[in-house]
């Protein structure tokens, strides 16, 4: 509860659902059509094709009507039979919460993680780093029989704020001459930062809608290749809602075999037409811009970022690790309390350890200046030692970097 009465925005700088612009919270606000009607087949086709520019593939995109979460369900149940083996990589709560449903669809899973010790975070080391490509590499290798049916990897760790190259996993797996299906979870990487399902050779890509597309939650995504579709032709796990034979079909004339999220979808349009105007490589290096900012504030108070390796540092978010002793869960509910700030949680192995500022969606250098300023006198109400000003460096680098 805020220890005020709230005027202005409230700052919704968690990683997602992310801060919706008010061009599509109009659009969204039109009166719902009939969705088996002629207007509505222009919709869905306009929408489908602009979900494949967003994708970068020439293949058929699927939408669901749900969170993140059934599209995970989705790609799996379409391209597996119970038992298969699976291989994941522990990067953060989502892929282990990717592992934990695979698990209950009666998958055989297992999950490689990396090996190494960190003076910060001792129990979750592998949670500061990308996906190992060398390590995929390796277990492939070994598998001669080609037991291991799929390699499912996380884009963008929302838990953590690190990225993983995607394409050097590809490479991995061809390396290795392994036919495994590769599968990416991009929920909150896709049209943030730079995604493309068929040059790096992706089978299914799962994206959802409250983050970079800067929509409500409520619609979900799997990009689909040709050798997806030809393994959802054998695959024996259950599936009915999910099917994508009779989406797929039935979207040749923009409809869907159930109803639809209608006004979701006009939000879609409206967010494409968005992203399109402005240009992808633009929403991109604005990302790594805002990106940027956020991590020399951080530096500025000396706090580690959650991630170690500069090479994968997320676009999208930025997690900040707090001092041993200091519970970030209580900073961020001061701050919330103090200044009407969300900020993202420390997720799992990393609960009351760190938390997570959001730069994504509707923002710009100032709303990031105010989101930065919170968190500096949240951490100083809060007692914590800070070696400068976050919010200084923060208007250097955004004055200096146009
Ligand atoms: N995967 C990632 C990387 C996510 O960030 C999320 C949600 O934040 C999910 C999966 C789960 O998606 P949802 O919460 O929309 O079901």
């Amino acid at each position: 509860k805020l220890n005020f009465h709230p005027t202005g925005r409230h700052f919704l700088q968690i990683p997602g659902p992310s801060p919706v612009p008010d061009r599509i919270l109009r659009a969204i606000s039109l009166p719902t059509i009939d969705h088996r009607g002629p207007e509505f087949g222009a919709l869905g086709l306009k929408v489908l094709q602009g979900m494949k520019d967003i994708f970068k593939t020439k293949h058929p995109v699927v939408i669901y009507p749900a969170s993140g979460t059934g599209a995970w369900e989705a790609a799996l149940t379409n391209t597996l039979s119970p038992g298969d083996h699976i291989l994941m990589f522990e990067t953060g709560q989502f892929a282990s919460l990717w592992n934990k449903l695979a698990t209950r669809l009666g998958l055989k899973t297992e999950i490689l993680s990396w090996q190494g010790t960190d003076e910060h975070l001792p129990n979750a080391p592998g949670w500061r780093r990308g996906v190992q490509a060398d390590l995929i590499h390796a277990r492939l290798l070994q598998d001669k029989n080609h037991e291991i049916k799929a390699v499912c990897v996380v884009h963008n760790e929302t838990s953590t704020g690190v990225t993983s190259n995607i394409a050097a996993v590809r490479k991995a797996m061809d390396d290795a001459k392994h036919p495994a299906l590769l599968m990416v979870d991009t929920i909150s990487g896709l049209a943030s930062a730079d995604f493309q399902h068929d040059a790096w050779g992706i089978d299914v890509s799962i994206s959802g809608s409250q983050k970079g597309l800067m929509l409500p939650p409520g619609i979900s995504f799997n990009a689909v290749s040709p050798r997806a579709i030809e393994a959802s032709k054998t695959a024996k796990l259950p599936r009915a809602f999910w099917a994508w034979d009779e989406i797929i079909e039935m979207n040749k004339d923009g409809y869907w075999p159930y109803t639809s999220s209608t006004n979701l979808l006009y939000g879609l349009s409206e967010a494409q037409d968005m992203l399109a105007e402005e240009g992808m490589d633009k929403v991109f290096a604005r990302h790594q811009r805002w990106a940027a900012g956020v991590r020399a504030a951080v530096t500025a108070w000396a706090l580690p970022i959650q991630c170690a390796d500069p090479t994968v540092y997320s676009p999208i978010l930025t997690g900040v690790i707090t001092p041993v002793g200091v519970d970030a869960d209580a900073i961020r509910k001061l701050i919330q309390q103090r200044f009407d700030l969300s900020l993202g949680t420390g997720l799992g192995k990393l609960k009351g350890r760190m938390f997570r500022i959001g730069h994504l969606g509707d923002s710009n250098d100032l709303t990031l200046l105010a989101t930065l300023a919170g968190v500096e006198m949240g951490l100083k109400l809060a007692g914590v030692k800070l070696a400068g000003s976050g919010v200084n460096a923060g208007m250097d680098y955004f004055a200096k970097n146009v």
